[in-house]
């Protein structure tokens, strides 16, 4: 059975990466039932990260922000799956750590609103994803496939 469901878009931030987390957090999606269908290893341009949060640019934390998520590799990725957007936001927790339930990916692995592990797509936002990962990944660079877990996953 092949079929297309939600696609959301991640990313692995500096810290995470630096820390060694980029296995345990693809790991935490995999073990979910999400399907990857793209993913890449790169580092943020100004201009990127600028795009990236546009809509904070008028926050006090925008400077910082963007300084912080240049400041080394990050890991873009595009999950798919059933809800996908909703689950994934679940997934990682609240924004800040400090808030952010034990059991979720920042609630685990982070302590620090600044550094907070990763990014997922705002499911409140029903633009986000459409161009979020069009700013990381062209067409090609995503991959259709059938994915043999699906028929165990869905009803
Ligand atoms: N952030 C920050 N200070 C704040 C609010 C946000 O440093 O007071 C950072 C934090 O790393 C967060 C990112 O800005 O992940 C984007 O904020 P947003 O509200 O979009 O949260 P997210 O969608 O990442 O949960």
């Amino acid at each position: 059975m092949s079929e297309q469901r939600e696609r959301t878009f991640v990313m692995v931030k500096p810290d995470a990466f630096q820390r060694g987390l980029v296995g345990e957090i693809i790991g935490r999606f995999e073990d979910r039932g999400l399907k990857l269908v793209g993913a890449k290893v790169t580092r943020l341009s100004q201009k990127q990260a600028e795009d990236h949060y546009g809509e904070h640019e008028d926050k006090p934390f925008f400077d910082d922000l963007v300084e912080f998520i240049t400041s080394g590799p990050v890991v873009p990725m595009v999950w798919e799956g059933e809800d996908a957007t909703r689950q994934v936001r679940q997934m990682i927790g609240a924004t800040d750590p400090a808030e952010a339930a034990p059991g979720t990916i920042r609630g685990d692995y982070a302590v620090d609103l600044g550094r907070n592990v990763v990014h997922a797509a705002d499911h409140e936002d029903e633009g986000a994803n459409e161009r979020e990962i069009a700013l990381f990944f062209d067409d090609d660079e995503l991959v259709e496939y059938d994915f043999h877990e699906s028929t165990w996953l869905y009803d």
